[in-house]
């Protein structure tokens, strides 16, 4: 009998749970550990709320939670309740699954200041994530800054722009329902470090960007490269500076909002006035190759409210190699150590889309069948058992969380699929006793 320990229950978790099934079937047992009382990370806590299709394929995790090899352990915190030395000697195998749920710091003079957010921490406050729902940020202001020119930047710039007729349908959380709606905001700048060619923004997600009831996007026309340059452009690169030459064209219209790309521009320093940031200085940038360089060009940009979406970085787990620089765990392939691996962002950053981590699973799982042999010696979900009873660990099950979920379903407002908990105790609350 395999004994697996997944550490995570995201897309890279639950993939390498299915592809753990397909592997061994009934000859393994899987226990897919989380930290919070609710499955599937960032589809529940980083898919932006207006994107319910993505989160559609919660439901193929929950196909392979419900099988009988595989158990979702909620409310167990690796590397506090439990140690990853504990998990080794349980288990065959530890696959680390724990994403990437951390900002890269974004590195300038004022980044401390008060309505300066990293991306994990507003998208976390919008999506009703329990570390991050009493943020509070203070969206009275006319002036938001975003800085990066990846799909994160796109959802927040996105989010901010809506009505609150534009969010039905959407699971988006009561408070953020109630602080949003584009009451105060008049203009979301987007700053690039480089150029229209080297975005980070996919067709899809940019095109929703001319959709908008009452925003629209801003695009300087002399920013874009000459049309023959486009050629060069791999297929969606090339669809998504097709929609920048559009934006770009069709600038002009009545909507109330501006979603500004800033082009060739870093951040240098973020200004406050009593500890409040109001403003940002940027550099012109020029590009060498692909590089951005700074040409010393200083200006400033008004800002009330400042959200950086510049990536994100793996939380180190005590006892476990951490590349530091990377912002992951040390890995070769996949494998930290004997019998460790990790997989999804934990493993290679933070890029890709969720379908990315399918194969991701599917190839860790190939390397533990070829490289662990199971030990009869170890006591897998049973030793766990007991341990967490030793512990008084209180654990939520799969079956608890369907519960926690038919709560959320029920509270839900007219339109949406669910009013997610986002305080712990309530989560756990919810799950009652039945
Ligand atoms: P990303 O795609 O890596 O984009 C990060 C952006 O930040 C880049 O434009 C980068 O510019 C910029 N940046 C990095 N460091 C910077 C700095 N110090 N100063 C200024 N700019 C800086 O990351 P992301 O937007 O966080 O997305 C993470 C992953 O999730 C991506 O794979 C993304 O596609 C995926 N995602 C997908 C969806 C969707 O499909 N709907 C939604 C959200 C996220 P440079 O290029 O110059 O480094």
């Amino acid at each position: 009998m395999m004994h697996l320990a997944i550490v995570g229950s995201g897309p890279a978790g639950y993939y390498t749970a299915e592809a753990a099934l397909k592997q061994w079937g009934a000859g393994a047992r899987v226990d897919v550990f989380d930290r919070l009382p609710v499955p599937y990370g960032l589809i529940r806590t980083g898919v932006a709320p207006d994107h319910q299709s993505i989160k559609a394929v919660a439901r193929r995790y929950e196909a392979t939670a419900l099988s009988d090899e595989v158990r979702f352990i909620g409310n167990v915190t690796v590397g506090k309740d439990v140690s990853i030395d504990e998990l080794m000697a349980l288990y065959d195998a530890v696959v680390l699954a724990t994403g990437a749920p951390q900002d890269r710091p974004l590195d300038i003079e004022g980044a401390q200041l008060a309505n300066v957010f990293g991306s994990a921490a507003f998208v976390g406050w919008y999506n009703g994530h329990p570390d991050f729902a009493a943020l509070a940020p203070d969206l009275s202001g006319t002036h938001a800054v975003i800085i990066g020119m990846g799909n994160v930047a796109l959802d927040v710039a996105r989010i901010l722009a809506k009505t609150e007729a534009e969010f039905a349908g959407s699971d988006i959380v009561a408070h953020a329902l109630a602080a949003l709606g584009g009451k105060g905001i008049r203009r979301i700048t987007i700053l690039g470090r480089r150029g229209p060619h080297q975005i980070m923004m996919t067709p899809k997600e940019l095109a929703e960007l001319g959709k908008l009831e009452r925003a629209r996007p801003e695009i300087q026309a002399a920013d874009l490269p000459d049309a023959e340059a486009d050629a060069a452009l791999d297929p969606g690169q090339r669809k998504s500076v097709a929609l920048l030459r559009e934006f770009a064209a069709a600038s002009g219209s009545e909507k109330p909002i501006a979603i500004a790309f800033d082009f060739f521009a870093s951040p240098v320093r973020l200004i406050g006035e009593g500890g409040r940031v109001t403003g940002v200085d940027v550099e012109r940038n020029a590009l060498d190759g692909e590089t951005a360089v700074g040409t010393g060009e200083v200006r400033r940009l008004p800002a009330n409210l400042v959200v950086s979406c510049i990536g994100y970085r793996s939380s180190p787990i005590d006892g476990v190699a951490f590349d530091a620089r990377g912002g992951r765990f040390a890995n070769d392939g996949g494998l930290i150590a004997p019998r460790l691996y990790c997989v999804g962002w934990a493993r290679r950053g933070p890029s890709g889309t969720i379908g990315t981590n399918r194969p991701d699973g599917f190839g860790v799982i190939e390397r533990i069948a070829a490289e662990v042999v199971p030990d009869a010696a170890k006591p897998g979900p049973a030793g766990f058992d007991a341990l967490a009873g030793e512990r008084g660990i209180d654990i939520v099950t799969f079956r608890d969380w369907r519960r926690i979920e038919a709560a959320e379903v029920a509270a839900a407002r007219q339109g949406a699929p669910r009013e997610k908990f986002v305080a712990i105790e309530d989560m756990i609350a919810a799950r009652g006793t039945g």
